[in-house]
């Protein structure tokens, strides 16, 4: 297949060699073909993986009209009674809408009342339990005065403090039975775990998950742990990689250090290819280097475009490796040839490769959202390409996001990423900012 074709088919008029971050984003997902495989998993493994099915409700949740307070279930009839001074007297509604009522049983959660329930009669009922028949109504028991009396032991509240109904929760006004509880695609999270607990379900099916393999290229890379020799640095972006697709719960498959060699790069992305769904490599894509990199992916597959226009992250090669070595040979696994500045594979990883592994683990779109803030300090930036700043973010005491780049924006430098808590999103058109402008912020951590 001709992929600059296809380049030119989706994204005319694009450099291939500095693609706008959203035609990138575009084409990359044209590119993606969701897993189709699934597999049945017991519920306490499923959070993160992405649910190959719609999920129905088999009931009610909850089950049945239950209490919502710790307090004395009525028929709420006896409220419009008592608040209505014409029939007030006949319902034992002192003037003023007092209400007295005799406690007839007790309703606990798992040991519902089942004794009747007339006219002037209450249950004790706790939080959770079922309601009595001809009750619809709690008065919690901090509202009630209590007596006891020959007669039995009786309660008084004031009619007025409540409506009827409250404080009951009605059958199936979580869930209905039959409606859908969760859609195909969603990303299951620590509530949709017990949602599909709370339905009785011990297990559910969930896409396989994606398999990556990834490496670092370099000659002068060293693993940690090992003596670092002169001119060498430590390989920081396998960790990075590795980390990052923990937290996307695919199955990352780390292939290690690979040299500067042709022959090696090319026999460790063919394995790759023949291990997993999608490829990540690191480094070997900058100018200097980019040849070296896009030669062997074009004799083994179909490079889509080599460079983005964003900053960090320019060089970055997308395209197609074939497990069988050429193209059309095997099955095609996505290659994203990251760039080796640490920062840059972070920002291309963020950007570019992790709406793509979501799309083909089957996760519907999880939109990163973008917070409006006020930047600190003026930015320096020409427009033609999108720039990820790294910024500290607060608000201030009127409410008012505020954001500061931390030190330096080099692309080497992984600490000024650490003390971050989020992107400054300079969008492809803008021209820098003043003191106090406008700009978009993208939050690293949420709540889940
Ligand atoms: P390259 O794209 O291979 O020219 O790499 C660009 C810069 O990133 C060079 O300074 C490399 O030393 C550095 N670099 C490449 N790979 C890694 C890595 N795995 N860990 C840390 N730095 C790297
Ligand atoms: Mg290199």
């Amino acid at each position: 297949m001709n992929t600059l074709n296809t380049l030119s088919g989706c994204a005319a008029g694009y450099d291939p060699q500095a693609l706008p971050v959203s035609a990138a984003q575009a084409i990359v997902l044209q590119w993606v073909t969701p897993l189709a495989a699934s597999e049945r998993v017991p519920l306490r493994d499923a959070v993160s993986r992405v649910l190959a099915a719609d999920v129905i409700s088999p009931i009610d949740v909850p089950a049945h009209d239950n209490s919502a307070m710790d307090g004395y279930a009525f028929d709420g009839a006896a409220l419009d009674a008592a608040l209505d001074t014409a029939s007030g007297a006949a319902l034992d509604a002192a003037p003023g809408g007092t209400l007295t009522l005799t406690v007839a049983g007790k309703a606990f959660a798992g040991h519902p009342y089942t004794g009747e329930t007339g006219a002037g009669n209450c249950v004790r009922i706790m939080t959770g339990a079922p309601m009595p028949a001809g009750c619809d109504t709690v008065v919690p028991q901090e509202q009630t005065e209590i007596t006891s009396e020959d007669t039995g032991e009786r309660i008084t509240f004031a009619a007025k403090a409540l409506t009827h109904g409250a404080n009951r929760r009605r059958r199936g006004e979580d869930l209905a039975k039959d409606t859908v509880a969760l859609r195909a695609g969603r990303l299951l999270r620590a509530s949709d775990i017990g949602l599909l607990a709370s339905l009785g379900f011990a297990d559910v099916a969930v896409k396989r998950r994606l398999r990556v393999a990834y490496f670092s290229t370099g000659d002068e890379l060293r693993s940690p742990g090992e003596p670092l020799d002169a001119g060498c640095i430590y390989d920081s972006n396998r960790y990075t990689l590795g980390a990052m697709l923990k937290r996307l719960d695919v199955e990352a498959i780390d292939l290690g250090v690979v040299r500067d060699e042709a022959a090696t790069l090319a026999g460790a992305l063919v394995r790759a290819a023949q291990c997993a769904d999608v490829v990540l490599t690191s480094g070997g894509v900058s100018v200097g280097e980019a040849d070296f990199m896009r030669a062997q992916l074009q004799t083994l597959g179909d490079v889509t475009f080599w460079g983005l226009a964003m900053r960090p992250g320019r060089p970055l090669a997308f395209g197609r490796i074939w497990s069988g070595g050429k193209p059309g040979a095997g099955h095609p696994a996505l290659l994203f040839g990251l760039p080796g500045n640490p920062v840059a594979t972070m920002v291309a990883f963020y950007q570019i490769v992790r709406p793509a592994l979501l799309a083909m683990a089957g996760a519907a779109p999880q939109p990163v959202p973008l917070i409006p803030a006020r930047c600190d300090v003026a930015i320096r930036k020409r427009p033609g390409r999108t720039e990820f700043q790294r910024g500290l973010a607060m608000r201030d005491n009127t409410g008012q996001w505020r954001v500061t780049p931390t030190g330096s924006q080099s692309s080497g430098a992984l600490s000024t990423m650490s003390e971050a808590n989020c992107f400054i999103v300079l969008a492809h058109e803008a021209s820098g900012l003043d003191v106090g402008d406008a700009v978009d912020i993208m939050l690293f951590d949420g709540l889940v």
